[in-house]
């Protein structure tokens, strides 16, 4: 089968699976996933599996990018934070749905490679940094939204409090070694509200910047 009739499959099967939000569904679509996976599995790029992507580190499994942007219910006017470049596929699907997105990741090497994927593919409206993402982007804050693809231990109340007023953060909150639950966050007038949305499995929010 072609890379486009497996992304079409792809997207079908989202849908089944609860997928409803058509901009979400047009932005997986847009992005080829197939160039952010490494080229020894880009034949899976478009089966519903997480793939390594080096450091130790996994580009997310697709139905879970869906389902993370879907509850993320991004504006085109919004100025979105993710935590977690990775492979810098979540922040091209964000990226095409919001006004401008900003992206934070600890591993430098894994930094470089998506940068050279964003120029790849044109988007002009991501912009990175290498750091501890549990710190947030305190310069550009406040946010309209934020999303962690890591697991983090506790409620991060540092990103929380990047959040602009009716500002959403999705966040999988949890032990590294079994399923997390994804919470959202909601900040309103007196303070957070938060709903569980799901389990999920990511690596874990690690402190502090990578050595090498
Ligand atoms: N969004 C990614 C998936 C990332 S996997 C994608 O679409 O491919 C989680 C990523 O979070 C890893 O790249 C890991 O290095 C990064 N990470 C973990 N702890 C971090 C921290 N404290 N600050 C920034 N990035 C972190």
């Amino acid at each position: 089968m072609n890379p486009d009739s497996r992304k079409i499959r792809l997207i079908l099967a989202m849908r089944r699976t609860g997928i409803t939000d058509t901009r979400v569904l047009g932005a997986l679509e847009r992005i080829p996933r197939d160039a952010f996976v490494p080229v020894t599995f880009r034949d899976r790029a478009y089966d519903d599996v997480a793939l390594p992507i080096g450091r130790h580190q996994t580009i997310s499994q697709p139905s879970v990018v869906a389902r993370m942007t879907q509850v993320l219910e991004v504006g085109d006017r919004m100025k979105v934070l993710e935590i977690g470049t990775g492979s810098g596929y979540q922040a091209a699907v964000l990226a095409s749905l919001c006004r401008r997105l900003y992206t934070v990741e600890r591993h430098r090497e894994l930094l470089d490679l998506a940068e050279r994927q964003f120029s790849a593919l044109r988007i002009t409206n991501i912009t990175t940094r290498l750091g501890d993402g549990a710190l947030g982007w305190p310069e550009q804050a406040p946010f309209d939204r934020i999303i962690v693809t890591a697991a983090a231990s506790a409620m991060p109340e540092v990103l929380a409090g990047q959040l602009c007023i009716g500002g959403i953060m999705v966040v999988p909150i949890g032990a590294s070694d079994g399923d997390q639950t994804l919470t959202r966050v909601r900040r309103t007038d007196e303070g957070f509200a938060t709903e569980t949305v799901g389990m999920v499995r990511f690596v874990p929010l690690v402190p502090g910047i990578a050595a090498g």
